[in-house]
């Protein structure tokens, strides 16, 4: 009978990390807050703003919401020492959103008014449906006492034409995005086509709305669209840390406003996925370095 070592399921476990995180370390600065403000600098320092995301999400332990809320009003000091230019950008679950709606919304008030006194803006993530109806709610209140505080929507769903005009009447700010978690038929359309046709309509919708907003894609036909779309408007184009670096410095060229985001933290594995998910050519990626290691 063969015999296998009490720890080699340990052992497979961490090498399959490694070699994962080989290939997460494109689209992720590293663990630390450090590596966090050294890649927003490189960001600066290329043109574009930064919009940094501690890793996390789905918490259910208070302790754990607690350190990301420690963690995030740190980050944004530092920040500030170091004159980054940029934001922090935050998730409604790593803030408590599955535990308690008003634990979530009190730790949201706590980061925007440090947001307040430091002259930061405060991007909120969207997450899987589930969590869309409350997330729109805190970022209203939110919004009522701080201004500079925007929030995603995402062109999948069908409803979120509604959700962005019902923005849109309180003045809110809007990032657009395709939407990067698996929904059902119900609540999103699922081919292609669908989605582009709702994110070119959205966009529309974001150019005649007179807000601040953001293009948030690496969809050439997407930032092309909103290049003819534009006329003097006050928007920005943001893309993901490790994806389209040069179409990014085209934009910078061509003087329009570029954020990079910018994840960081030891929860790198489900934003990893999702970024694997999103492009067959990731795979190929992931399998060479299982077999170049
Ligand atoms: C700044 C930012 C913030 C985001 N925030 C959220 C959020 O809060 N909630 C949420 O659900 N989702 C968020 N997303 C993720 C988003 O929903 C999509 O999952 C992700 O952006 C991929 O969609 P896409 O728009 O790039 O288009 P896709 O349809 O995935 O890709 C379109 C085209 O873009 C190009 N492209 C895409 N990826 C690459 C690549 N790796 N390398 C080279 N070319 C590529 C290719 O030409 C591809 O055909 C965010 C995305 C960005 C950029």
């Amino acid at each position: 009978m063969e015999t296998v070592p009490a720890h080699s399921h340990n052992y497979d476990a961490d090498l399959m990390e490694r070699l994962l995180f080989r290939v997460a370390k494109k689209w992720v600065a590293g663990y630390s807050t450090d590596e966090a403000m050294a890649a927003a600098l490189d960001s600066n320092s290329r043109g574009m703003s930064a919009i940094l995301n501690f890793l996390g999400e789905d918490i259910t332990d208070v302790k754990a919401v607690d350190q990301t809320v420690r963690e995030y009003l740190s980050l944004m000091d530092l920040m500030h020492k170091r004159k980054v230019r940029g934001c922090v950008s935050v998730k409604p679950t790593q803030l408590g959103l599955a535990i308690d709606y008003g634990m979530c919304l009190q730790n949201f008030k706590e980061l925007s008014a440090r947001a307040r006194e430091l002259c930061q803006f405060m991007w909120i993530d969207i997450e899987s449906v589930k969590f869309i109806e409350d997330t729109i709610a805190i970022y209203l209140e939110l919004y009522k006492h701080y201004g500079m505080t925007g929030v995603a929507i995402q062109a999948y769903l069908r409803r979120s034409a509604s959700d962005l005009l019902h923005i849109a009447e309180h003045g809110g700010k809007v990032r657009l995005v395709k939407g990067a978690y698996h929904e059902p038929e119900e609540h999103a359309f699922s081919t292609k086509e669908e989605v582009d046709g709702n994110y070119v309509k959205l966009m529309k919708m974001l150019f005649e709305s007179g807000n601040y907003f953001a293009i948030a894609t690496h969809d050439s036909d997407m930032i092309e669209d909103a290049i003819r779309l534009n006329k003097n408007t006050n928007f920005e184009f943001q893309m993901l840390m490790g994806i389209r670096d040069k179409l990014k410095n085209d934009l910078v060229t061509k003087k329009f406003r570029v954020a990079e985001y910018i994840p960081y933290g030891t929860q790198w594995l489900p934003y990893s996925v999702r970024r694997l998910r999103e492009r067959k050519r990731n795979l190929l990626l992931l399998a060479r370095s299982f077999i170049q290691q």
